[in-house]
């Protein structure tokens, strides 16, 4: 077993947050509170090729894995920039597409998730299903031409910047008989999809959105692998969701405990840096330590994932740990802070709500605790089924 980062990932942790950190957290919370999207960070994290680094390079990514994106991830968020879409975008998308994609599917969309002026947006949770993602009802109906989507999605991430949305739904045939579930690619723009914001209390530039599909019609050519299989495309961009988004909260973590150092080695109030008070050192030190066992489990899943073999244990593990110290690390940075941990211009608890929902999305605590009760301890399951 080796622990250490190869040169290339160290080379492109250093690039990434050298771009990211000439936007960081002014500009990242003024653009989110705004209401206007971070485009400016996006295209000069695309200009590079940071975008695409999990992409193949034969449609014009960096030909890497789900390590690369998480780095990419991980080092934006450190600077203050945490980017829900890349979660989203090439984590789910891009990998779903890449493995069980078309060739034209993949010709048509790969290429602009890779150099980033394409997003993709992913929808399977729904107001009545929720967590119990195999009660779908959101569905698919076999026509002379293609396909019939009716039903309704929620909390879906930035409808609003995407040009189409990977959408999970149950299937039937023309007589109604249930074929299992399928995945679609459906542009925003489709004669019959509506959608509606949720106003949020997070402080990120992604919207979230309600989507009403009303016989939206779907060629046959918009079909994500094979129909009535869409669970096995959909549990392979389900690890990397999970991953990036322990990414996404590991670097708000690192962020929180630079905050938090630098300001008890500057602020004194009894004639010593109050970093001096274990009181607040040790809380700060063990969160520290939370979370690189968090980033730890994180780079096991994304090893996993590239190699082919099973990252659902480790990749719910490292969510469910990245959400724990993440939110450690942020809340023990505020306490650091006293009443500026609260003030504007330390620039802080903006940060909450996205790191509190990391507890929640893409999959929650509970949810997590189920599948490694069940899968990794082998205890019988109290409730129907789960993702
Ligand atoms: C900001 C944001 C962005 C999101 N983006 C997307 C997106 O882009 N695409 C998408 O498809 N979805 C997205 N989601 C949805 C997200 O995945 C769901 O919110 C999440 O899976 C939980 O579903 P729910 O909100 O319906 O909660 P519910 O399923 O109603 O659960 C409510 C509570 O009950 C608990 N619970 C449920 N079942 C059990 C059980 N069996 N045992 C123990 N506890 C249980 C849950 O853990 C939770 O705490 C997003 C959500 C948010 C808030």
């Amino acid at each position: 077993m080796h622990y250490g980062e190869s040169a290339e990932l160290t080379m492109l942790r250093e690039s990434v947050a050298s771009v990211a950190n000439d936007f960081g957290s002014d500009y990242f919370l003024r653009t989110a509170r705004a209401g206007d999207k971070t485009d400016e960070l996006w295209a000069a994290l695309a200009k590079p090729g940071f975008l695409g680094v999990s992409v193949p390079e034969e449609y014009g990514g960096g030909g890497g894995g789900i390590t690369e994106l998480a780095v990419v991830v991980e080092e934006t968020a450190a600077a203050g920039c945490p980017l829900v879409l890349l979660m989203v975008s090439p984590a789910i998308c891009g990998t779903v597409l890449a493995r069980f994609g078309s060739t034209a599917q993949k010709e048509e969309w790969l290429p602009g998730i890779a150099d980033g002026t394409v997003k993709m947006a992913f929808a399977i949770t729904e107001p009545d299903a929720g967590s119990n993602t195999q009660a779908i009802t959101t569905t698919a109906t076999r026509t002379a031409d293609g396909w019939s989507l009716k039903g309704t999605k929620y909390y879906i991430s930035g409808v609003d910047e995407a040009a189409a949305i990977l959408v999970v739904a149950a299937t039937r045939d023309e007589s109604g008989a249930p074929l299992g579930i399928s995945l679609f690619i459906v542009p925003v723009e489709a004669p019959g999809l509506r959608r509606s914001v949720i106003p949020m209390e997070i402080v990120a530039p992604e919207k979230q959105f309600t989507l009403f599909f009303d016989d939206v019609v779907i060629p046959h050519a918009a079909v994500v692998g094979e129909v009535g299989k869409g669970f096995r495309s959909v549990f392979e961009g389900l690890n990397p969701e999970r991953i990036t988004g322990a990414a996404i909260e590991t670097g708000i973590g690192r962020y929180a405990l630079e905050q938090a150092t630098r300001y008890g080695r500057e602020r004194s109030v009894w004639g010593a840096p109050i970093g001096t008070h274990q009181g607040l050192s040790h809380p700060l030190a063990a969160a520290k330590i939370e979370l690189e066992l968090a980033r730890l489990m994180m780079w096991k899943a994304a090893a996993l994932h590239d190699a082919r073999e099973d990252a659902s244990e480790a990749a719910n593990m490292a969510k469910y740990a990245a959400a724990e110290a993440g939110l450690r690390c942020l809340d023990q940075a505020i306490q650091m802070h006293g009443g500026n941990g609260l003030a504007s211009e330390y620039a802080l608890a903006p940060y909450w709500g996205l790191a509190r929902l990391m507890r929640i999305a893409p999959v929650s605590r509970e949810m997590v605790l189920n599948h490694i009760a069940q899968h990794s301890l082998q205890l019988p399951k109290s409730y129907g089924s789960v993702r």
